[in-house]
């Protein structure tokens, strides 16, 4: 028998959208898969020649569990600039991807009994790690359009067992930036409460339309003290395979992952920590302005195709590349006895009818959403796209014929 830990996991809803468009392109159709939380294009060349350098090297022993001193020294540099707070080598651990670092967050701060309040719709790892690590997750609903949380339910939320709370600005799935009054009032409910911040910022280096990215600690310096501020490469250099991540926070945490790392993973992949810090010594940014150069082309065309829908208001997709659509008002107006009753019906008739892969919002706790990602090449978002307005748009006949 199990333990009764592999109860409280779900599995992941994205990986599991994702095989499904993969199996049915297996099965030899010609799937457009709009379900990838990847942007698929070449990684840097920086990072390549960083890779290739170190195996001609002879690279190939343990690192320390928390990874290089030279590349957490860099990173501690990169984010001081990013963030405007002083970081040092002793706050930055390099992990296995951005999932590694808030696994750590949640083993290191969390106890039996504890909650933990997370903003939803979520991306739904963070549920699974606070249930993990034996703790509750108590959830705050967001709602369209803006999905920004309010801030006095959050504060009605907290109970005397309240330990953290698990942010994320950019927002997968909804796209929402937070802004910084909101940040603020988290910090201030956060100082006031005692509670640890876990930010996951993983989508940072994706915000448009003149919107800015802020971390919680620029926003509210007072918060550093009690922030997890987790980011990964995977994302921002389109490496999501080469698992590589950090976090920044007070020594103790990072000497917290150093326990846990080494008895459990030992070091991120050395040849992917070689690379990443060959990249950031040697890359000239290129790579990162053509990445947001094309991503803000593909939202501007995308968006154009979903102003066609109908019954759908196309969303504003501030950050990260998804339009995480609502589609409470056209499942509100199909046949309450019908066979599309919420988004996961709807998602499952993208793949099987139109052969475009999506998201249901179910996998992040909301039944009307549905993520579309725009990190997909150029033609097959566009037609991807159209094949959904298209058929979001027949609904309304096609079912009530049916
Ligand atoms: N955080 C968020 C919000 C994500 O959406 C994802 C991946 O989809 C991750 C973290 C995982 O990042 P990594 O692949 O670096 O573990």
């Amino acid at each position: 028998m199990l333990a009764q830990r592999m109860s409280y996991l779900s599995g992941s809803g994205t990986a599991a959208a994702r095989e499904a468009a993969a199996e049915a392109a297996g099965a030899g159709r010609h799937i457009i898969d709009l379900a990838a939380g990847e942007v698929m294009i070449e990684p840097p060349s920086s990072v390549r020649e960083g890779a290739i350098a170190a195996i001609n090297a002879g690279t190939s022993r343990y690192t320390d569990s928390i990874g290089l001193k030279p590349l957490r020294e860099t990173i501690a540099e990169k984010l001081s600039a990013q963030t405007g707070i002083g970081w040092k080598t002793d706050n930055i651990a390099i992990t296995a991807g951005a999932k590694q670092g808030l696994l750590d967050a949640a083993l290191a701060v969390l106890d039996p009994g504890d909650e933990v309040i997370i903003i939803r719709p979520c991306w739904p790892t963070f549920p699974s790690q606070v249930l993990l690590a034996g703790a509750t997750p108590v959830f705050v609903d967001a709602r369209p359009p803006t999905y920004t949380p309010d801030i006095s339910t959050i504060w009605a939320t907290v109970t005397p067992r309240t330990k953290a709370i698990i942010i994320n600005s950019p927002n997968n799935p909804t796209g929402a930036v937070y802004d910084r009054p909101t940040l603020q009032a988290v910090g201030d409910l956060a100082i006031s409460k005692q509670l640890w911040i876990i930010s996951d910022e993983c989508y940072s280096s994706f915000v448009f339309t003149g919107v800015r990215h802020e971390s919680i600690v620029t926003a509210h310096p007072s918060v550093r003290s009690r922030t997890i501020l987790v980011n990964a490469f995977s994302k921002e250099l389109a490496i999501t395979g080469w698992r590589l991540g950090y976090f920044a926070a007070p020594p103790e945490i990072v000497s917290a992952a150093k326990k846990l790392q080494s008895l459990t993973t030992s070091n991120a992949n050395v040849i992917a920590q070689h690379a990443i810090l060959h990249h950031l010594q040697a890359g000239d940014g290129s790579f990162e302005r053509g990445m947001h150069e094309r991503l803000s082309e593909a939202r501007l065309t995308g968006l154009r195709i979903l102003s066609g829908l109908h019954d759908v208001t196309p969303p504003p997709a501030d950050g990260t590349f998804f339009f995480y659509l609502d589609l409470s008002r056209l499942i509100s107006a199909l046949p309450a006895d019908g066979p599309i009753r919420s988004s996961e019906d709807i998602a499952r008739l993208l793949l099987d009818e139109t052969d475009v892969g999506s998201v249901a919002g179910g996998t992040f706790g909301d039944v009307n959403g549905l993520r579309l990602s725009f990190g997909a090449p150029r033609n097959l978002l566009e037609s991807g796209l159209k094949r959904v307005v298209k058929t979001l748009n027949s609904l309304k006949t096609t079912q009530a014929a049916a």
